[in-house]
């Protein structure tokens, strides 16, 4: 039988049909209805921020807080180019320029010791990703944006139930993006978050996602819309409950693929980040100098019916809507796209078998 990369976590049919029943009564299907209401809360809660606020997509989450945060119209933005479309979509989406800053070759975030070179007098933010369920050098990314004065906002799409020294993903630089795409360690189908803690961020990202309506007669800011429903928020408050046992599924899938793929010559693993409570999103496996390329082992898995992604490649910044762009090309990022050119991200969810990744590692090995 098929192997997917991912399979979206789902509660039960009857947890999910208890949820949504009140919805027949009501009728109220969108705009901050109850669901809206308790996933907020919820979300709060268990990321343990001052504010969470929810949108339909993570993407548009991130397009609107670069918005909200007022940055001057051409503005450099410092990113890095290993991540999904969306971050650099984003950047420049707002008017603003992406610069790439490489990343490093042990969590593949941001290499902190290059941004100082990156920046200009037109500098005016910093939008690392953290990878994979890695988290960004946070202290040093917070050093150089307060002796810039630069605003951070984190992509945190992977970092969902991340946490530092017990501190969680959601509260680190001025704002984090969150997405509960289905394919994501939690899911509310579609969907996302901003998380930050400045309390006059709030009328702002509301006003964002709602066209700017605060009243049924008052329009005060030109937004768009990108609200969440209540069919994802119902998903969202599902699927929370259960979000913590299944990243103790996940780590287990994790600690079998890294019993079997340790220590072999020509395969690079990621080392866990010391004082990081990962949420095992993603296992990436680095072939370099392997009896196999990285293309023919996605082949061979091919050929069995396995499905393992090329992720993230190919970088953003070598794109080929990027292609007129002064700071685009992989070879002024080296370690992504030696990375980028490597890496294949297994198969991985929390009800993968056992035997499955068995099987996985039976075809890597060769
Ligand atoms: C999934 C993802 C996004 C976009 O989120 P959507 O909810 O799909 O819009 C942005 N950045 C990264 C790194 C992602 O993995």
């Amino acid at each position: 039988m098929g192997i997917n990369v991912t399979q979206s976590s789902m509660p039960l049919y009857e947890e999910y049909c208890d949820e949504i029943k009140e919805l027949w009564d009501s009728h109220w299907l969108t705009n901050m209805g109850v669901k809206h209401r308790k996933f907020q809360a919820d979300l709060e809660e268990y990321l343990n921020t001052p504010h969470a606020i929810l949108y339909t997509n993570g993407h548009l989450a991130l397009e609107n807080v670069l918005a909200a945060l007022n940055l001057p119209i051409g503005g450099e933005v410092i990113t890095t180019p290993f991540t999904f479309a969306s971050t650099t979509h984003a950047i420049v989406r707002n008017n603003l320029v992406p610069v790439f800053c490489d990343i490093n070759d042990t969590d593949y975030t941001m290499d902190v010791t290059k941004i100082e070179d990156l920046i200009t007098d037109a500098t005016c933010a910093i939008v690392p990703v953290h990878v994979y369920g890695n988290l960004c050098d946070i202290e040093a990314i917070d050093l150089i944006a307060k002796k810039y004065d630069l605003k951070v906002i984190y992509d945190a799409a992977h970092a969902f139930g991340v946490e530092k020294n017990g501190v969680n993903a959601a509260n680190f630089g001025d704002a984090s993006m969150f997405s509960f795409h289905a394919t994501k360690v939690f899911n509310t189908i579609e969907g996302g978050a901003i998380t930050f803690a400045d309390n006059s961020l709030v009328q702002v990202m509301n006003d964002m996602k709602n066209f700017g309506i605060r009243g049924t007669e008052s329009v005060n800011f030109v937004g768009g819309n990108a609200k969440m429903n209540e069919f994802q928020a119902a998903m969202g408050i599902c699927n929370l409950r259960h979000v913590d046992e299944e990243i103790q599924k996940r780590q287990k899938v994790v600690a079998r693929y890294r019993e079997r793929l340790t220590g072999i010559e020509g395969i690079k693993l990621s080392t866990p980040q010391i004082g990081v409570r990962s949420n095992f999103a993603y296992f990436p496996v680095i072939f370099d100098g392997y009896k196999y390329t990285r293309d023919r082992v996605h082949e061979l898995l091919k050929e069995n019916d396995i499905v393992a992604r090329k992720y993230f490649y190919p970088l953003t910044n070598c794109f080929e809507c990027y292609q007129d762009y002064p700071t685009a090309g992989g070879e002024k990022t080296p370690v992504a796209q030696y990375i980028a050119d490597r890496v294949l991200t297994l198969p991985l969810y929390a009800d993968l078998p056992m035997e499955d990744v068995d099987r996985i590692c039976d075809i890597v090995l060769g």
